[in-house]
This record gives C-alpha cells, sequence and structure tokens, in this order.
C-alpha cells in the first residue's frame, strides 16, 4: 500500500426520478488521513458514498486511485480496489449467529479449500491478533450476536484490515454510540489513520470533526462547497457552507392567546433505550396556545423524548403533568387518556393503520365516543371522517379508500386528523414534515397553527432549523438527550441553533 496513495472521485452525478441527490461532485481522499464529510440531512453524503463502496452506480463521473481509472459497480467491485465501508446499520453485514473469528475472517473460511492449509485455532490467533492491534480485546469465540453495537463495528473493522482495505468510509458510525464507545471508534480510526489508510467520516457532531480530522468537505444540495485544512477553517465557517444562504422561509405564523401551562415536564431522564440513547434530566413547559420546538440533530434523543410523554417507553425518574394532573406514564393509554396526542416519527408503521380506510383510522381515538351500548355508530363514523377530512383538505377519492393509497402528505394528516376531536389538550408533533411535499407541509404549518389558536399546547420536535424558527414561540435545542440551550422567538439563527445541537456549547455552560 504504501503512503501517498489518493483516490479522486471526478464530476459524480446521480439522479433517483427526478432528485438530482449529486451534481459534478468532485471529491478527493488521500490514505493516511481523516476527511471528514459534512452537509445538512439531504446533502448527498450517503448517495456520494455508496457510489464509492459499489451500493449505487453513478449517472456520470469516473473514480481513479493513484492517477488509475477504477470501475465501481458493486461492492465486490469496490473492495477489490481496497475501499470498505463501515454503515451504521452494522447487522447487515454480519453473520450474528456465526462467531467473532467466523466474522472477521468471513471470507477466507467460506472461500473453497481454506480449511485444508489453515487451522480454527490459526484463524483464532489471526483474529485476536487483529483485534489487539485495534486494542480491542473482544472475545473471538464469542457469537456476534451477542455483541454490543460499539464491538459489532469493531470486529467489521477488524475484518476490513484482514481484507488490505486502503479506503474506509464510516457513515455517521458514532450516532447511535455513547461517548465512551464512540471515544474507542476514534482511537481506531486513528490507528487506521496511523497505519496509512484514507478514512471517510460522516458525522453530525462538529467537536469530533475538530477532534479527529485532517480535513473538512461540506456538501450542500447535490454540491461540493467546500474543502478544507482543518486549520483553514472553524466551526462557524463549516455552519456557514453546510445552510449556504440563510434563507427566509415563509411560514406565516398564526397569533394565539398564550393561556396557563398546559404541560409541565419535570426532570424527565430514562437510560438504556434503543441503540444505547437516553434522555437525561429534561424540564420544561409548555402554556396554552404556545408551539414549543425542540430542535436537535439526528440520535439527539428527540423522538426517545416524545415516546417517553407519550407513555411509550418508561421513564426512570421525572414527572409530567398535563393541567396539573401528575400523569401515570405506563402506557399510551393513560397518556391519551389524560389527554396528550402524539403524531409520532415512523407515521406508517405506529401512527396509522395502513391498510384501513381513512375513516376507521381517523375514528380511532373515539371509538368509545362513536358507538353506543358497544355498537359502532356507522353514520357517527362517516360524519367524524367527512368533517376532519374537509377541515384538513386530506386528498382521498373516498372516506373509505385504504391508506396505504394516499401521499405521504396525506398520510400524515390522516395521522394528525385522527386527533382532532379526541379531546386532547397536547400535542407531540415528531418530524411531522418529513416526507412529505411542500403544499402538504404548509397545510401541515396551517393545522399546527389552527389547533395553537384552540388553546392546545404543542410540542415540535424537528431537525430541521428553519420550520422551528418559522412556528414556534420558543426554541429548545437538544444534544446528546439534554436539552443545553433555549431561545424566544426571534431570539436565534439558524447557524447559533446548528452551534447548540452540534455540541458546541458543550463545556462552556
Ligand atoms: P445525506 O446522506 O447527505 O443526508 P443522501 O445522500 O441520503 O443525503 O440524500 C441525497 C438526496 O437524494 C436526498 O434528496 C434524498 O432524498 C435522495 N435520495 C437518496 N437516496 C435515494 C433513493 N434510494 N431513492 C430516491 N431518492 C434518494
Ligand atoms: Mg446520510
Amino acid at each position: 500500500m504504501g503512503y501517498g496513495s489518493s483516490l479522486i472521485m471526478r464530476g459524480i452525478g446521480k439522479s433517483f426520478a427526478g432528485v438530482h441527490a449529486l451534481k459534478e461532485v468532485d471529491f478527493e481522499v488521500r490514505s493516511g488521513e481523516i476527511h471528514a464529510l459534512l452537509g445538512a440531512n439531504g446533502a448527498g453524503k450517503s448517495t456520494l458514498m455508496k457510489i464509492l463502496s459499489g451500493a449505487y452506480t453513478s449517472d456520470s463521473g469516473s473514480i481513479e486511485i493513484d492517477g488509475k481509472t477504477i470501475q465501481v459497480r458493486t461492492p465486490g467491485d469496490a473492495k477489490a480496489s481496497g475501499i470498505h465501508c463501515v454503515y451504521q446499520e452494522v447487522d447487515t453485514a454480519l453473520v450474528p449467529h456465526l462467531t467473532v473469528t467466523e466474522n472477521i475472517m468471513l471470507d477466507r473460511i467460506s472461500s473453497p479449500g481454506s480449511r485444508h492449509f489453515l487451522g480454527w485455532k490459526a484463524f483464532h490467533q489471526e483474529a485476536e491478533a487483529v483485534l489487539r492491534r485495534l486494542d480491542s480485546p473482544i472475545p473471538v469465540r464469542k457469537r456476534v450476536s451477542e455483541l454490543t453495537l460499539a464491538e459489532k463495528q469493531l470486529v467489521l473493522v477488524a475484518r476490513l484490515l484482514t481484507e488490505q482495505a486502503k479506503f474506509v468510509i464510516f457513515d455517521e458510525p458514532t450516532a447511535p454510540l455513547s461517548l465512551e464507545e464512540a471515544e474507542r471508534l476514534f482511537r481506531v480510526m486513528r490507528q487506521l489513520r496511523d497505519d496509512g489508510i484514507g478514512c471517510i467520516f460522516i458525522t453530525h457532531r462538529l467537536p469530533e470533526v475538530f477532534e479527529m480530522c485532517d480535513r473538512i468537505t461540506v456538501m450542500r444540495d447535490g454540491e461540493r462547497v467546500l474543502t478544507e485544512d482543518k486549520q483553514e477553517t472553524d466551526m462557524d465557517g463549516v455552519i456557514q457552507a453546510m445552510l449556504g444562504r440563510s434563507f427566509e422561509q415563509e411560514f406565516p405564523k398564526a397569533e394565539a392567546e398564550i393561556g396557563s401551562i398546559v404541560l409541565e415536564v419535570k426532570g424527565l431522564t430514562a437510560s438504556r433505550m434503543t441503540a444505547s440513547r437516553t434522555v437525561q434530566d429534561v424540564s420544561f413547559s409548555v402554556k396554552k396556545g404556545e408551539i414549543v420546538a425542540i430542535v436537535g440533530l439526528v440520535g439527539a434523543g428527540k423522538t426517545e423524548l416524545s415516546r417517553l410523554l407519550f407513555g411509550a417507553d418508561a421513564v426512570d425518574s421525572g414527572e409530567v403533568r398535563v393541567n396539573g394532573t401528575r400523569m401515570n406514564l405506563s402506557q399510551p393509554a393513560t397518556a391519551i387518556n389524560g389527554g396528550i396526542a402524539l403524531v409520532p416519527e415512523e407515521r406508517r408503521s405506529q401512527g396509522i393503520l395502513v391498510s384501513e380506510s381513512v375513516q376507521r383510522n381517523l375514528s380511532l381515538p373515539i371509538l368509545k365516543l362513536l358507538s353506543r351500548f358497544g355498537f359502532l355508530s356507522g353514520s357517527g363514523e362517516q360524519g367524524n371522517a367527512s368533517s376532519v377530512i374537509s377541515r384538513l383538505g386530506i386528498k382521498t377519492p373516498s372516506p373509505a379508500q385504504k391508506t396505504m393509497y394516499l401521499s405521504g402528505g396525506n398520510q400524515q394528516k390522516v395521522a394528525i386528523g385522527k386527533w382532532l376531536n379526541a379531546g386532547v389538550d397536547v400535542f407531540l408533533f415528531d418530524e411531522p414534515t418529513k416526507g412529505v411535499d411542500i403544499g402538504a407541509k404548509s397545510d401541515i404549518f396551517r393545522i399546527i397553527g389552527e389547533l395553537a389558536q384552540q388553546g392546545r399546547g404543542i410540542v415540535y420536535l424537528t431537525c430541521e432549523f428553519s420550520e422551528a424558527l418559522g412556528i414556534a414561540d420558543r426554541i429548545l435545542v437538544m444534544y446528546d438527550g439534554r436539552i443545553v440551550a433555549s431561545f424566544g422567538r426571534g431570539e436565534t439563527t439558524q447557524e447559533q441553533l446548528l452551534y447548540y445541537a452540534s455540541g458546541g456549547g458543550e463545556g462552556t455552560a
């Protein structure tokens, strides 16, 4: 391998059914460097890296290593050129019921005839040696299914080392890791760099970038907008590049009368939740008619927080009050009866029943109200459905249409609409505009504004800072499971929000 090797992507273009995901992107990574690849959600980072690792093919452009053009049409092609990838979803790359050794040696063990000249003992020893080189003592005879996610990532790194990797892509590997686990992964990345491997590191946490990386490339809207040595730029410069001109997004905010406190959250804490994420000592309150946005990057803990408030996951400590009454935070039914509704991020799996009709979805939370003596009143259900459909402008050929055939934006309106007549005092919206078109987006903002005008308290969880700036009366910033900053309407900017959401306030508070 040797030092001084360089991999260059030139003029890479890629479209998906009309979405121009990459426009003439040039990108270079050198052996022996850690190169940060940054950009807001949707900037094109993953697409560029999927092209490099052979998961997608580009529409245009070329890839070369040390001046020689290489063809990368499949992941096998990429690996043959020494290009490997550590995705966040490590499980897809590992075989859970096989041992650590078997997973590290997977290629060689599965190649015919290998067992004739190398015994198991030698395999185990080699696996141990690689893990030792990474300073990661994982028992090699353990099954991979028994490992933590962080350990699985290390097994993947060990495997690519035995396969003579020259360039390694890390696509947001640290998002689900604890700080300690992330630190260990950083040591491993530095080790790879010192061994002359070129590392590409995608992350949303800017402090990591300035701690770890040698060079920084920023993408925005499918284009490369900045490549600099770390010393040549700073956090503000990178944030400016990620956001571009601060665009004035016109979401006219409906004026609502702010009343008494409707939701009060005190010291909410839950550890050891999915993917080792936590919610730490979160306190805030929401008044009637008030829209409180909680912003944070992917993995900050927003979805976890919304699930705790809704009673969908268990809390360790803390309390939630609605109109002064303390909630028993054990199950969603209690939250609903107590007046809290959640419009979840994963609406297709959690917010609506896609194979049921629009009408039935809209009546689910109020089946009791619509029933007499235990029988559902058909006309009551129809009446409720048609009033909600027209109020929210849900585009459906009929109330009987199966919800799965609606567009994403209209499905979202159904997920919201089912709560409209359910006597709810507090609405939790988790990324409500994700994957919806611009028309539905403005409808959703209008609906939320109306709910506030009716005196409902709104919690709006989003990673879109511009939306929070447009819609919220107050903005709380979440980072690593905590609220790290709070601003009134008009008191902050996208730059400042991104600064806090990326951990920029750590240690200064
Ligand atoms: P990033 O990783 O920077 O968040 P992505 O590369 O995932 O960005 O996405 C870039 C753009 O390409 C986005 O608009 C995204 O919606 C689109 N995109 C990515 N993958 C696909 C796909 N498989 N099908 C359709 N659109 C896609
Ligand atoms: Mg991505």
